[in-house]
């Protein structure tokens, strides 16, 4: 990627965070005052200054066919990760997780829990390039990419993971097992809980997921109030 393409990416991810006031302000923002900074959690410096330090990875052969880096966006310090299992074809062709239906898809179920994207929310998938023809991610790919998601844990300190659709949850949770078998479950994944639920794209091709997707959705809202 060249370093023209790296600022229109980073604006591109500024400007889904914070809209286009960005881009019409001088003022620098404000200080976060003491409770809207979690104890020990990383800022955006430090979780930028990685996506910096990764974004031209190569070492899975995923990285040479990509078309842009899939870092995740949202909030530094989300108390809530979604976590979906790879980029697809617009995610690849925008660097950004979750856009096109799916993504809106995604926005919507937010925001009728009251939540939003890059704020308490971040958004990432396990692996960082697309894999060709939207294909199940490779064990040796995972293995490569996988700390990556790890590190951006550890910064970020979130209350809950949750795994959107089955080849994300059976990816993280190391069980080949249906979807049914892994929702409705509170899982541990590297000491922070896990759930898994429906991929917003499943709910556009069959609205009976609808249903129990909005019942693990009230459920994560109940236990982000109570964490
Ligand atoms: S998928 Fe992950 S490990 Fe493979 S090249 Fe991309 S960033 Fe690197």
């Amino acid at each position: 990627m060249t370093t023209k393409d790296t600022i229109h990416q980073y604006f591109k991810q500024q400007q889904a965070l914070y809209g286009n006031e960005l881009y019409l302000s001088n003022e620098p923002d404000p200080l976060p005052g003491p409770e809207s900074v979690k104890e020990g959690a990383e800022t955006h410096g430090a979780l930028d200054e990685f996506h910096q330090s990764i974004c031209q990875c190569l070492e899975c052969p995923l990285g040479a066919c990509r078309t842009n880096f899939v870092f995740g966006v949202g909030d530094p310090n989300a108390e809530l990760l979604l976590v979906g299992e790879a980029p697809g074809e617009q995610e690849d062709l925008r660097g950004e997780p979750f856009v096109g239906r799916a993504g809106k898809m995604l926005d919507d179920i937010l925001k009728a829990i009251h939540k939003k994207r890059g704020d308490g929310v971040y958004i990432a998938n396990v692996l960082k390039c697309r894999p060709p023809n939207n294909r199940d991610p490779l064990p040796s790919e995972v293995e490569k990419c996988e700390p990556y998601l790890l590190e951006q844990i550890r910064q970020i300190q979130p209350k809950l993971i949750v795994a959107l659709g089955r080849v994300a949850g059976k990816t993280l949770l190391k069980m080949d097992v249906p979807l049914k078998e892994m929702r409705d479950k509170t899982h541990d994944y590297n000491g922070t809980p896990l759930r898994v639920t429906y991929h917003p794209a499943a709910l556009l091709r069959n609205s009976n997921f609808k249903k129990p997707t909005w019942v693990d959705f009230q459920w994560i809202r109940d236990y982000l109030q109570n964490a």
